[in-house]
């Protein structure tokens, strides 16, 4: 009995997702007394999979093949449940990632395990393998049990801790070729939504909403995001209007993040909003309106008007560069 970790990468590399999902993987095998193996699909270097051991993973199978090179999830999953029965592995962990969620439901059907999707907390071995996501978009969080002990689990993305678990990592090849019918949907063009930093891995999030007026304002949210190293946002009506990007878009229907510092600028504060951004370890609010309903979360708040604040934050920030 293992427990085995889907290490996705994504054009050969990992991200911090896959490592909490490693780290969660490492210490629920630690709670059952067995090892944490991992399975990797397409195109990647040895020393990106030798990461997985600085995460508690002992042994990686590598399923290469070109008909594996881009994501298909139907195979994906068959390649992923090949190995999980040849290593007897009872619980299967991912991150629940955009593809983690596709694969996650296919894997459980195929392995005849409980899904157990967007887990925020550990399972209990000894009580149902009970844990907890969140519900009613982030306002609840639902506690529930498996009435099996074999698993799928999908990690929440920023919903659990990552620690170093260092093991010697062995890599093996896992011969898997995928049948035809397995490849009914495959990936054909990825094209990055932008060369900046990234939304979901950011450590600062500089966030803004309708109170910007139009899109022709946005030059200070991108100076002060650039000031702070930080990945820009918005609210969903700004996506929807085509002020900003789609892939900007934060709250229950857009992206989740949960970084460091989340400063949210002429937004208002609505459960959907706060729905992807509550989990922030520190948030700024900048609203004209004191009763606008992000302050109840706020950590600091500034009452005033965005287009007074905003320049005066930058220069402040500016010479505080400045005198070092
Ligand atoms: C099913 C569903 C799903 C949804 N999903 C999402 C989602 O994922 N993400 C999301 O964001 N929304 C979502 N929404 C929409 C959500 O309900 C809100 O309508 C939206 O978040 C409001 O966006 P906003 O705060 O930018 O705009 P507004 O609500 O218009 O707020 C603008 C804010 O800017 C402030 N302001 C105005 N001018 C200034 C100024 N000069 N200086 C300082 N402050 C100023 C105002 O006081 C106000 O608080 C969803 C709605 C539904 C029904």
């Amino acid at each position: 009995m293992s427990v085995l970790l889907f290490a996705e990468n994504s054009q050969g590399k990992f991200k911090k997702a896959v490592f909490e999902a490693a780290t969660y993987g490492f210490e629920l095998a630690q709670l059952l007394g067995t090892n944490l193996e991992a399975v990797s699909i397409g195109q990647i270097e040895n020393a990106e999979l030798e990461k997985l051991g600085t995460y508690g993973v002992s042994k990686v199978y590598r399923i290469q093949s070109e008909e594996m090179d881009a994501f298909a999830n139907t195979a994906y999953a068959a390649g992923i449940a090949s190995v999980a029965k040849s290593v007897d592995a009872n619980i299967v962990v991912m991150a629940q990632t955009y593809n983690g969620r596709a694969i996650a439901p296919r894997v459980a059907v195929k392995l005849k395990a409980a899904p157990l999707s967007g887990v925020i907390s550990m399972v209990d071995p000894g009580n149902g393998f009970q844990t907890a996501k969140y519900s009613y978009s982030g306002k609840g969080v639902e506690s529930f049990k498996s009435e099996k002990d074999s698993l799928v689990i999908t990690v929440k993305a920023n919903g659990f801790h990552v620690a170093e678990n260092p093991q010697s990592i062995a890599i093996e090849n896992f011969e898997y070729t995928p049948a035809a019918s397995e490849l009914d949907a495959v990936a054909k063009e990825i094209v990055k939504a932008s060369s900046g930093i990234s939304l979901t891995e950011a450590e600062i999030v500089v966030s803004a909403g309708r109170g910007m007026k139009g899109p022709e304002n946005w030059g200070m949210i991108e100076e002060l995001a650039g000031l702070l190293g930080a990945a820009t946002a918005c609210s969903k009506p700004t996506a929807d209007m085509g002020w900003r990007p789609h892939h900007e878009h934060v709250g229950q229907t857009g992206i989740q993040v949960a970084p460091n510092l989340y400063i949210a600028i002429g937004i208002s504060g609505a459960i959907q909003h706060l729905a992807g951004v509550s989990s922030s370890k520190n948030i700024v609010v900048i609203n004209k309106d004191p009763e606008a309903p992000f302050f109840k979360i706020a950590d600091f708040g500034i009452i005033g008007d965005l287009f007074d604040v905003v320049p005066q934050l930058i220069e402040a920030i500016k010479k505080a560069k400045v005198s070092g």
